[in-house]
């Protein structure tokens, strides 16, 4: 053993004897308990940075803490290899995409390796293989027959710089999320996964998610947002035969709608324009309206009156129709029943444009509202409303709603804001659509024997557009159908699409006949699922809906993917987020090379709870480095008496502990206290405190003492228990340091597959504790019994204590009233 602790030569002797006896590689055959741990996979950009570094030793500690507890652990990586920095590093440095991502990944995986996380790399999953998005266009297919995936004209959101489509959750403050460019409005023809028609289950399923953050959930719920109303039909004055379908929350307002509002892209609008150049002038310049929700509540509110009306359903009043900026044509049909004195948006357009403002609603309180500033929003009780003036809104609301039923005007719905998953991405560095575009057959799936549909690796770019665009040879195809000339897509996926099965094709290792196999049922669901709360809406709902419609397909047989998520907060320094363009970034391969991965990985793990952010700090990573280095001092200065101590003593069980010293006694109990605490951290995932237990381990052990008695000294014999302890509930956060300590001191076997160790009830049974003895609530004496006596075996005791029996003198005990651990009190 050597004296200086030596983290460069512990980790890589470590990191070899894991990798000699294959330890990470997990199989479904065994009878242990499975557990499978997973941290998002990567893009690979090029470097782990702090962040990864983070997360990634979360998995590990969490997995290798589960190992110890005797599951069978799979913890597997890969890399979410297709996207769009791939292809902007291609443009600007000439080199092809595919050549760009492997390069990448074999450094990262190299860095992940370096920081001793035990991955099981024989499940290696790469998205931009062909072996792994095969399955992906195969599965696409089976929803295409399956009625689940569509193709229509549909206005996206264009980003002007990455030219391309951006789902609107890719759409941040009205820019795109990667290029920061201003998102532009444009119609394109876009392929589409049906997700609404798993809208309710999608949001009823949270509820069987105990161990997601309440966050994450209220999140996903808001994302979908399910809301019930009714759908209003208002006739068109110039033509009886069409009308204005109008969904709403609140037919309790219907009364006060004076004017109909629609989208600059409603058809009617378009008509409308025809006729009217200034109606025109305007449509043209709300083509590129933003259309984040967050900005629409502050745009400023801008119209134009169509010329055209509407009938009101109930009183046949004229309602005029406006073209306004601030309604979205995705949203609803694209118009709005516009109640200005019960909406604020409505209410802000009708100031605006002095229209008509007519209160239906009165406060529940009966108050004057005062309409010059703001509308009132809340239910109330109704007014101006024909017969249902008087009713509260709950009560009208339904009665509306029955009217316009019985009066064919309106029908009672339930809304969803999720909207159908726009697939179709105008770029090169992702899955090939598998359809073929045919003139006389229409859009023809690639049949199944001619999967996969390969992405040509070897592309030339000019400019930003997709090299495929330019390829015949990509593109030119024979339609399976008539064996005319056709052409394939050039599109390629959302590349969400690939990360929301990877955790499921993880479990099936090597399959190359099929997407998946029985095994994905023996691994899933992902007991512990980790990773970034921006991922909160996007990936998370994307990935439960494509595991519900695996699960229609038959390929897996649970509802939902993930049991349990932890959202690791940020790493911060000085305050905001670590990033290139901030220039905070601190190297986590830098510190490795400096303090060793130990020190890294405690470091993280201490600085803060999990779910929190993190704050850099320097000091903080030399402290995690002292601590390492003093526990490897203290196991040099005390390793020939533990491993004297190994070959003396297997348990506790042996040790006399009738005649052991009671101060002994007391560290080794206090011990086992910590190690209880320490479980219960790991538990629920509070690894910081898990740090902090270790350290009292180690304080404690500096501070046994010898014992009064030579012949029942025991200080070795806890200084080997304690070492123990600390070597076990340490190594998943310090796994190379404790493995090389746990060698030295010739404690057996593998310490990566040591058991969790086990608290020890003896310790306990011979603690004692000191108990006050009253006489009728005087003090009188003091005994000493076993912790855990019971009343009669302390009643006894203080009986037969010399000095109470003294005072008692034969009288008689009335009662003994015991206060545990602390008292009894004898009435006589
Ligand atoms: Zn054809």
């Amino acid at each position: 053993m050597h004296e200086q602790y030596d983290p460069q030569k512990i980790e890589e002797n470590a990191q070899k004897t894991w990798e000699e006896h294959a330890c990470f590689q997990a199989t479904e055959y065994t009878n242990k308990e499975k557990f499978y741990c997973l941290a998002m996979f990567p893009y690979p950009s090029g470097r782990l940075h702090m962040g990864h570094t983070r997360v990634y030793t979360i998995g590990d500690v969490i997995s290798r803490y589960q190992r110890m507890l005797g599951k069978n652990v799979l913890q597997p990586m890969g890399w979410d290899g297709f996207g769009l920095p791939a292809e902007n590093a291609a443009i600007q440095n000439k080199i092809p995409p595919a050549e760009w991502t492997y390069k990448n990944i074999g450094f990262m995986r190299n860095q992940m390796k370096r920081l001793g996380l035990g991955f099981d790399w024989s499940r290696e999953i790469t998205t931009c293989d062909p072996n792994y998005y095969r399955w992906e266009q195969w599965f696409f297919i089976k929803l295409y027959e399956k009625g689940f995936v569509y193709k229509k004209n549909a206005e996206v959101n264009w980003d002007p710089v990455d030219q391309t489509v951006l789902a609107n959750e890719q759409v941040v403050d009205g820019r795109g999320w990667r290029s920061g460019a201003l998102v532009e409005r444009r119609e394109i023809p876009q392929w589409f996964f049906k997700i609404t028609a798993y809208a309710d289950e999608l949001l009823n399923d949270l509820d069987k998610l105990p161990g997601w953050p309440e966050q994450i959930k209220a999140m996903q719920k808001n994302w979908i947002g399910r809301s019930e109303g009714v759908e209003v039909n208002f006739t068109l004055s110039h033509n009886q035969n069409e009308h204005l379908t109008i969904f709403t929350t609140r037919p309790d307002t219907l009364f006060g709608v004076t004017y109909i509002a629609i989208a600059p892209q409603h058809e009617l609008a378009k008509q409308a324009a025809n006729t009217h150049p200034a109606l025109q002038q305007f449509l043209h310049e709300c083509k590129n309206i933003k259309v984040a929700e967050a900005e629409l509540a502050t745009l400023e509110k801008r119209g134009l009156p169509t010329g055209l009306t509407a009938v009101h359903p109930i009183t046949h009043e004229p309602l005029p129709i406006w073209v306004a900026n601030f309604v979205v044509m995705d949203y609803g049909a694209g118009a709005v029943m516009a109640v200005p004195a019960h909406d604020q948006r409505d209410f802000e357009f009708a100031q605006h444009y002095k229209l008509p403002i007519k209160q239906v609603i009165l406060p529940a309180d009966q108050s004057e509202w005062d309409f010059s500033k703001a509308a009132y929003v809340s239910p109330g009780e109704l007014i101006n409303s024909a017969q249902f003036t008087g009713l509260s809104s709950e009560k009208a609301a339904p009665q509306i709603i029955t009217l316009l039923e019985n009066h064919d005007k309106g029908k009672a719905k339930i809304h969803f804001r999720l909207r159908d998953w726009s697939i179709s991405r105008q770029r090169y560095w992702g899955t090939p659509i598998p359809i073929i575009n045919c003139a006389t057959c229409g859009t023809v799936p690639v049949p199944e024997k001619d999967l996969p549909v390969i992405l040509p690796e070897q592309v030339k770019f000019s400019g930003v557009t997709s090299p495929l665009k330019s390829m015949p040879e990509f593109y030119e195809i024979e339609c399976p159908n008539c064996h005319q000339q056709a052409t394939r897509e050039t599109e390629t996926f959302d590349t969400f699409f690939e990360s929301s099965w990877y955790y499921a094709r993880f479990a099936c290792k090597k399959q190359e006949t099929a997407m998946l196999d029985g095994r994905a049922n023996y691994w899933l669901p992902v007991d512990q699922y980790i990773g970034g709360v921006e991922h909160a809406v996007m990936h998370l709902l994307y990935a439960r809906f494509i595991h519900k419609a695996l699960r229609d397909e038959g390929l897996v047989n649970h509802d939902e993917p993930f049991t349990r998520l932890l959202t690791q907060g940020h790493v911060l320094k000085d305050g905001t987020k670590m990033s290139k363009s901030k220039g905070n970034v601190v190297d986590p391969e830098m510190l490795t090379t400096r303090y060793g991965a130990d020190t890294v990985r405690l470091f993280v793990i201490f600085a803060a709870p999990p779910e929190q952010n993190l704050e850099w700090s320097d000091s903080g990573v030399e402290g995690a480095y002292r601590f390492l280095k003093r526990l490897w001092a203290f196991g040099y200065e005390h390793k020939n008496a533990i491993m004297h101590q190994n070959h003396t003593y297997s348990t506790d069980k042996a040790i006399d502990w009738d005649h052991s010293d009671p101060k002994q006694r007391d560290i080794l109990r206090q011990l086992y206290d910590i190690l209880d605490q320490i479980k219960y951290d790991y538990e629920r995932l509070q690894l910081n405190t898990v740090v902090s237990g270790c350290m009292k381990l180690l304080n404690l052990l500096t501070k046994v003492p010898e014992a009064t008695d030579p012949d029942n000294d025991y200080q070795e014999y806890i200084i080997q228990q304690g070492m123990k302890m600390l070597l076990s509930v340490l190594s998943p956060i310090a796994p190379h340091m404790t493995h090389q300590l746990w060698q030295d001191l010739r404690f057996p076997g593998l310490l990566l597959n040591a058991c969790w160790p086990k608290g020890n009830s003896i310790a306990f049974k011979q603690d004692e504790i000191s108990l006050v003895v009253q006489i009728n609530g005087k003090l009188r004496s003091r005994i000493t019994v076993a912790a855990d006596a019971n009343q009669e075996i302390i009643e006894q005791t203080a009986l037969t204590d010399d000095k109470v029996k003294q005072i008692m003198s034969g009288k008689i005990v009335k009662k003994c009233i015991l206060v545990p651990g602390k008292l009894i009190n004898i009435v006589i």
